[in-house]
């Protein structure tokens, strides 16, 4: 045991507080900090309490996901454990239903949003993100990999978006590697914001909502969405 756990353990009520403020204040974006899993991956290993039954379902959720850290931020935000005494008891809980285990044989495989290539704006193209203006493979009036023969505009968007900063310079070298049917060069912009399946109120996305309760056995796809993101099954409102 490290001096670092031996000091919180004899910080526990202390830190128990700490625990369920910071799991109280956790957004999804949260889930990717390295920082943040790691203070709960230490935190969670000094608690003790009574476990409580968790529902099937949430279990059978949580094993799909295979960090252990991210999976228990997901459990908290999941039973809204926002007290130390909830928080001891979802420790417990999970515990006994092996949840802190990352070799479990229960994992089931389940397809997430990833491939749809959903992606979160980056803060620096922020109002202009998933549009060619914001793309590394922009010239200014043309693409460098669907060659000199395409016009593009920075409004226009396809498939093969790479968030950065265009490279004029390029111009003059573009390489016809894909045809606009391929990539599905689109005009128009493309986020979540604008699209069809977006729920404003919630931030969330009707799409993935529908296939995850239509097709459970397949689907695990994250439903809160940022309305400057964008994926590739993006329909115009
Ligand atoms: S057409 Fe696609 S790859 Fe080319 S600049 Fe636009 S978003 Fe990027
Ligand atoms: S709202 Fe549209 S663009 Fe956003 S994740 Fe859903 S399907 Fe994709």
């Amino acid at each position: 045991m490290t001096p670092y756990i031996m000091w919180i353990m004899s910080q526990q009520d202390e830190l128990t507080e700490l625990l369920s403020q910071l799991a109280g204040s956790l957004r999804d974006e949260d889930l990717g900090d390295p920082e943040i899993t790691v203070l709960l991956s230490q935190l969670v290993t000094i608690f003790e309490g009574r476990p409580e039954e968790l529902p099937p379902e949430l279990v059978e959720k949580l094993f799909q996901i295979k960090d252990m850290k991210k999976r228990f931020i997901q459990a908290a935000m999941a039973v809204g454990a926002g007290d130390a005494n909830s928080l001891k008891s979802l420790t417990d809980s999970m515990e006994k239903e092996g949840l802190f285990k990352s070799d479990n044989k229960t994992i089931i495989q389940k397809v997430d949003r990833s491939a749809f290539i959903y992606m979160n704006p980056r803060e620096k193209y922020y109002d202009n993100f998933a549009q060619c203006k914001t793309c590394m493979m922009f010239t200014g009036k043309t693409c460098t990999i669907h060659g000199p023969d395409v016009s593009v505009s920075k409004g226009d968007s396809c498939a093969l978006y790479v968030p950065g900063d265009p490279m004029p310079k390029e111009k003059g070298h573009e390489m016809k590697s894909v045809t606009p049917e391929e990539s599905g060069l689109y005009s128009g912009q493309v986020r979540c914001e604008n699209c069809k399946y977006y729920k404003k109120g919630k931030q969330e996305c009707g799409l993935y909502q529908t296939l995850n309760e239509k097709v459970s056995e397949k689907f695990n796809l994250q439903e809160r969405v940022h309305p400057k993101a964008c994926c590739n099954a993006f329909i115009e409102k």
